[in-house]
């Protein structure tokens, strides 16, 4: 049996507390609550969406809306588990009307998300739509042209003390209405799977 890591866990929680009560962008001021992520701090998988929406700012909790439930079944078709995985995004406060995150609050923001995978080093980590993939290319000194281009593809990546293998592939909320990219998120997420039964992880 494998035993809870209590730091790991305690070092998530400190930076969450942190993020509840960050003021270093005006999304602050807007936010009803911020969406620091939640799951096994003790994964080998870390998902990484965009931002929260208009839920997740309600609940404090990431991917709980309408993409929310397209994660949700697509990760249920592989058989993972919510509990078994760490979600998070890149901006942990919801920008107004759902618009794209600005480069100021990416800046300002993924500071936090650096120190969760940090402590996390996650063997895989699954970046959900183009912001998130960005953010991991550029940590990656990869080029991100687009997540067709890109999604799908297993990348070894080493950052400082660990390494992980990163797959991009297409964010929930664009495959809500889209049966195509459902699908290739599935398939996806099938390839990472194998991959983690490959490892025996
Ligand atoms: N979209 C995201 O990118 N993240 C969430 O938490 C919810 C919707």
């Amino acid at each position: 049996m494998q035993m809870r890591n209590d730091s790991k866990h305690q070092r998530i929680e400190a930076i969450a507390e942190e993020i509840r009560n960050c003021r270093k962008c005006n999304l602050s001021k807007t936010r009803t609550n911020a969406v620091p992520g939640e799951g096994d701090a003790d994964s080998s998988v870390v998902l990484i969406g965009e931002a929260p929406g208009y839920w997740e700012d309600r609940k404090g909790r990431p991917f709980v809306g309408a993409a929310g439930k397209v994660l949700d079944e697509a990760l249920e078709k592989i058989g993972l588990r919510r509990a078994e995985i760490f979600i998070t995004n890149v901006l942990k406060c919801r920008p107004p009307g759902n618009r794209d995150p600005r480069s100021e609050e990416i800046r300002a923001c993924t500071p936090f998300l650096d120190r969760q995978l940090e402590i996390i080093k996650p063997r895989f980590i699954v970046t959900l739509g183009r912001h998130s993939t960005s953010y991991l290319f550029s940590k990656m000194n990869l080029n991100f042209y687009s997540i067709t281009r890109v999604h799908g593809q297993i990348y070894e990546a080493r950052f400082a003390d660990w390494e992980s293998y990163v797959m991009p592939t297409f964010h929930p909320a664009a495959a809500l209405y889209n049966v195509n990219l459902r699908e290739d998120l599935i398939n996806d997420l099938r390839l990472l799977k194998e991959k983690m039964r490959l490892l025996n992880k």
